[in-house]
């Protein structure tokens, strides 16, 4: 009998509650402590999980009611006994988000860290759970989890039954999907693979299968064996618009849009599709680089406050950069469509005047209230180490290319950090990677990781670039939803003679205003005095209702003029003046130069 049993039944469908009940066979005789995780490996934000607990209560197994009460938001503790106890709770599971739980009539979703309480002194106890269905429940209803079952008969057809995990630890990184699933299997270097669709679609099922086979088997080369997973499971819930995704050791949760998702008869991957495929590699990524492969500040955390770390470059940005790489060169896409995809991830980074302000070290030390908590200015005051972090990792990718004449690349880092860190367990320490990775290349990297990492300098991608035959321009954008990539047309290298950019995020509303949500510093907009949250309304007295209104509008007059420009800021009416100057050259597109090698063999000879 294992020593911590936990039952979940998808009790409530109306309510969005799920009932737990955890049987502890030797609680704390001084009055046992229980815990709910106040954040989610994977994503770097204090949530507050036990807030969703709606009613507890505690019994010895002999029904013998016990007393147990809040001692912190995130604890509670029991009467002390030395008898075996059940706890019962009720989840409140309304959250559709890759990191929490969400339970209605056509699916029940959770992670561990929404719903089950960890017993103190006992998180490294093997663990009995029983998924345990209801009578809503219809027989066409499967279960998708990576735990394993407890015995051969342990769990029925659909997959209700009794599961375990080697700790608690280990069954928080097991979510669970519970719905009518469609269910896609595969092989990747005989591992066997599935993806699980939730939700409505009309996915061709079939690419899907044949796609990520050539993903996760083109992953599985470049770390090397032995292979890190006996199964891997990709569960996606499928939504309107939804996008995320959640990285586990033998899963991961994803979220898309069911647009997304390849359609019968489609030929070249759609932006949405080619998106799906990043996100699906960016996850399989994950489970060497962060799942295994750690800042040794996460193995050292217990959940309940913040782990502090500058690595997230690596973790992320590596990741990042590989993520739309490996699509190229596993043949998933064209050189033309990476080109494109990857200055559109640098637009990302040159667009924001946040790059200046914050180092991308800091913007993982600091993910918790900046990253995770972005506000209306975040383009000015902070860098994603997503972004930039994935241009470190293209800047060091290519100079190791460069000076080996393509014989070393970034991979054999990765190769590595496999070898000596995700197969011992061994954490990294904080500035060891920087350390590593000049030694393993021979690069004297100090001043590269004091200016790119350290410091809040532009990374020289030009030069980088030029020497694999691709030129990079930095242009100004041809309408407000120019997000990079694309060709160079003459038109938008000089800022004179472009089209007119307010430099901030706008956005048609149902009232036919037009509300301001980012300004970007140094723009028209920053100058002018128009703020977040202001509903433009007319210029030079006349009524503008949309951003194509007001881009054409813009476009007619050259720069130096003054327009004049009505606003509604919190319900009042203001005007201010429009002096019209040059658009930002910050859009960057990228160009393969004809008949010109690929001195790092980064890109392919075709
Ligand atoms: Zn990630």
């Amino acid at each position: 009998m294992a020593q911590l049993h936990y039952t979940i039944t998808p009790s409530d469908p109306k309510g969005h509650l799920y009932t737990v009940e955890l049987v502890i066979q030797a609680p704390d005789p001084d009055g046992q402590i229980l815990r709910l995780p106040n954040w989610i490996p994977g994503s770097y934000l204090i949530r507050d999980f036990a807030k969703h607990i709606v009613e507890i209560s505690a019994e010895t197994l002999t029904q013998e009611p016990l007393f147990i009460a809040p001692i912190a938001t995130d604890q509670w503790q029991l009467e002390p006994t030395s008898q075996a106890v059940s706890v019962r709770y009720q989840v409140y599971a309304w959250d559709l988000s890759v990191r929490g739980a969400h339970f209605d009539d056509s699916h029940a979703f959770f992670n561990g860290t929404s719903v089950f309480l960890a017993v103190e002194g006992q998180t490294e106890a093997e663990i009995q759970v029983t998924i345990q269905s209801a009578e809503w429940i219809s027989e066409n209803w499967q279960v998708a989890t990576t735990l394993l079952p407890l015995s051969a008969n342990a769990i029925d057809e659909q997959g209700f039954g009794d599961y375990r995990a080697e700790n608690y630890w280990a069954l928080i990184d097991e979510p669970v999907e519970i719905s009518d699933l469609t269910v896609i299997t595969f092989k990747a270097k005989g591992i066997p693979h599935k993806m699980v669709l939730s939700g409505r679609h009309d996915a061709d099922t079939l690419r899907l299968a044949e796609d990520l086979k050539t993903i996760c088997e083109f992953e599985l080369d470049l770390w090397g064996q032995p292979y890190p997973i006996e199964q891997y499971l990709f569960i996606v819930l499928v939504t309107d618009n939804l996008y995320g995704g959640l990285e586990h050791k033998n899963n991961t949760v994803l979220m898309c849009g069911r647009e997304d998702l390849p359609y019968a008869g489609m030929r070249e991957p759609s932006e949405g599709y080619q998106q799906f495929l990043e996100l699906c590699c960016h996850e399989y990524f994950h489970l060497w680089n962060v799942k295994r492969i750690q800042p040794k500040a996460y193995q050292e955390n217990n959940l309940q406050s913040k782990a502090y770390t500058e690595q997230l470059w690596w973790f992320e940005g590596v990741t990042s950069y590989y993520d739309g790489y490996i699509l190229y060169r596993c043949g998933l896409l064209t050189v033309e469509q990476y080109l494109n995809n990857l200055a559109k991830q640098m637009t990302r980074v040159y667009r924001m005047p946040g790059r200046f302000k914050q180092s991308v070290a800091d913007s993982s030390f600091l993910t918790w209230t900046k990253f995770y908590q972005q506000d209306e200015n975040a383009p000015n005051a902070i860098i994603s180490y997503y972004t930039k972090g994935s241009l470190i990792a293209l800047a060091l990718d290519l100079m190791i290319r460069q000076v080996s004449a393509g014989k070393q690349s970034l991979d054999d880092v990765l190769r590595h950090l496999w070898q000596h860190y995700g197969q011992t367990g061994k954490g990294l320490e904080e500035r060891e990677l920087e350390q590593l990775i000049s030694k393993l290349t021979g690069l004297p990297l100090e001043d590269f990781f004091e200016q790119y990492l350290y410091g809040v300098e532009d990374l020289p991608l030009p030069r980088l670039l030029l020497n694999e035959g691709v030129e990079m321009t930095l242009r100004t954008p041809e309408h407000h939803k120019d997000l990079g990539g694309g060709e160079v047309k003459k038109t938008l290298l000089n800022a004179e003679e472009a089209p007119i950019n307010l430099g901030a995020n706008l956005a048609n509303t149902e009232h036919q205003t037009i509300k301001v949500t980012h300004v970007f510093q140094q723009s028209i907009a920053y100058e002018s005095g128009l703020a977040a949250g202001d509903e433009i309304i007319a210029l030079e007295g006349l009524k503008t209702v949309s951003v194509q209104q007001l881009e054409s509008w813009l476009n007619r007059k050259p720069i130096g003029t003054e327009i004049s420009c009505h606003f509604f800021r919190q319900g009042v009416l203001k005007e201010t003046v429009l002096r019209l100057t040059p658009a930002a050259i910050d859009r960057v597109s990228l160009q393969r130069i004809p008949n010109h090698s690929s001195s790092g063999r980064w890109l392919f000879d075709e």
